[in-house]
């Protein structure tokens, strides 16, 4: 009988337990390890900062759900990971071996390379988190209270742009309803990305044309190929530079409330696994989601390192989104069953394509990028509302499969059918991946 455990329970850790768990059968032993003992759906944390969801309409216990299904829980903090041994040590000084580990434990946020980037040390929030968008929140009513200037945007290193704009568009969206847009004395998104929309993947669809017009329309100054060096005093030091890279200014913004998505790293346990990560603590898997060094470690997710898709004059990175985590997530549950199975050669592979609902407001944008890197088979930026509605419909889909124990991205499927987007075959888009 194998062990099989996912370390981390998110977006990708806890469909992978299930999924793991029904393609293995009551043979195997499969455990689900994270730090907290609930589920939060991140993709609705942009909500959380205006007040427009709650904590509880976002996050659930995880336990039941999949002890129902024969999952084994552990609501632990891995400490560390000894790969040659195969045991993980937990916060409470505990171990547990594996036969095969599964890492999905998100990102680091790496507020450190900015120092005044911490939500807890000052006006600059994160909702990368559930605890942080509360935090954000609660900054957010005082700003509403005591209105004053307001930068979003994304620091430099960034690899997750979507919730960047998402945020700037709500929160833009919230002040109008409540009629206090104009009390704001001054709005601004900070990104270090090389022009509006460029999003980690060089843009897609007309994703500048929609978002810079969206920009415009909420009287947001954009402001992009920034580097924000430090947030002091209620000032955002900030350094833009041309397409070369060099410094053409360095100015200071004021702000009373902001929200800057950080550089993404590793978490520490798995980035002080010896040989397993790239420097930023990404775990280096070859094309079928399998560490080049461990041959019984997977990894998925913002877990794993993917290279950025081109370089740009303050460094971006790519963005890991929703869907290309379950195809990274089904690939591997395959590879981990071949395995175990002793079926030698019998591998398959994610598929990477980057889909993204960012809602914004009232209304929404999707792209699909297929594949990352251009030239694409696949190349949509949608807006409209239909997309904010299929974003509210999507969080209560995701959050009802979690419940229920299913992984199958069916919801995700028919959208890209109302998009027109009918070649989705496996094999397809393998191909395209290879061919980038
Ligand atoms: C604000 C925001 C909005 C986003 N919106 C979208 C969207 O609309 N659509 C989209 O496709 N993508 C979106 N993304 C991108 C991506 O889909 C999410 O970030 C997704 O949650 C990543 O999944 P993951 O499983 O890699 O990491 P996570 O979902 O972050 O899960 C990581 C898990 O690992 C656990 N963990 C971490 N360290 C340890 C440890 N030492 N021991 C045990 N457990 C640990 C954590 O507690 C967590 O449960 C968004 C990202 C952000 C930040």
């Amino acid at each position: 009988m194998a062990h099989v455990v996912i370390l981390g329970a998110g977006t990708g850790g806890m469909p992978a337990a299930y999924e793991m768990k029904h393609a293995l059968g009551a043979g195997h032993e499969v455990t689900l390890i994270s730090t907290n003992d609930y589920f939060q759906f991140v993709p609705s944390n942009p909500w959380l900062g205006v007040g427009w969801s709650k904590r509880e309409d976002i996050t659930f216990p995880i336990r039941p759900y999949v002890e129902r299904r024969g999952i084994k829980f552990i609501a632990k903090n891995a400490e560390k990971i000894d790969a040659e041994a195969q045991t993980i040590t937990l916060a409470d000084g505990s171990s547990v071996h594996y036969d095969y580990l599964m890492i999905a434990t998100g990102p680091r946020l790496a507020f450190e390379l900015v120092p005044g980037s911490d939500p807890h040390e000052g006006p600059v929030q994160s909702v990368c988190t559930t605890d942080h968008a509360e935090l954000a929140y609660g900054k957010y009513q005082e700003l509403l209270e005591n209105p004053g200037p307001i930068v979003i945007g994304a620091m430099a290193g960034a690899s997750c742009f979507g919730p960047a704009y998402e945020y700037a568009m709500i929160v833009a969206s919230d002040l109008k309803k409540r009629g206090m847009r104009d009390k704001v004395p001054s709005f601004s998104f900070v990104t270090s990305e090389p022009y509006i929309g460029h999003l980690g993947i060089s843009g897609v669809g007309d994703s500048t044309g929609i978002l810079t017009k969206g920009l415009e329309e909420e009287g947001i100054k954009a402001y992009t190929n920034c580097k924000v060096s430090k947030v002091e005093n209620g000032e955002m030091f900030i350094t833009q530079v041309n397409d070369k890279g060099e410094t053409v200014k360095e100015f200071t913004l004021p702000v009373k409330f902001g929200m800057m998505i950080p550089a993404f790293r590793g978490i520490p346990a798995v980035a002080n696994v010896e040989g397993l990560c790239n420097p930023g603590g990404f775990v280096i898997v070859d094309d079928n989601q399998r560490s080049k060094k461990y041959s019984n470690i997977y990894a998925v997710g913002i877990a794993i390192a993917i290279p950025p898709v081109e370089a740009t004059p303050v460094p971006t990175g790519a963005p890991k989104t929703g869907y290309m985590i379950e195809s990274m997530v089904s690939a591997s549950v395959y590879n981990i069953k071949a395995d175990i199975e002793g079926r030698v050669g019998d591998k398959t592979m994610g598929t990477w394509n980057a889909v993204c609902f960012a809602d914004m407001g009232d209304r929404g944008a999707a792209f699909v990028a297929l594949p990352q890197i251009k030239p694409r088979k696949v190349d949509i930026f949608a807006y409209g509302r239909w997309v904010h509605l299929a974003k509210v419909a999507f969080e209560k889909y995701f959050i009802r499969k979690m419940k229920m124990g299913v992984s199958e991205p069916f919801y995700e499927r028919v959208l890209f059918k109302m998009m027109g987007i009918t070649r989705l075959k496996e094999e397809t888009e393998v191909e395209q991946r290879k061919a980038s």
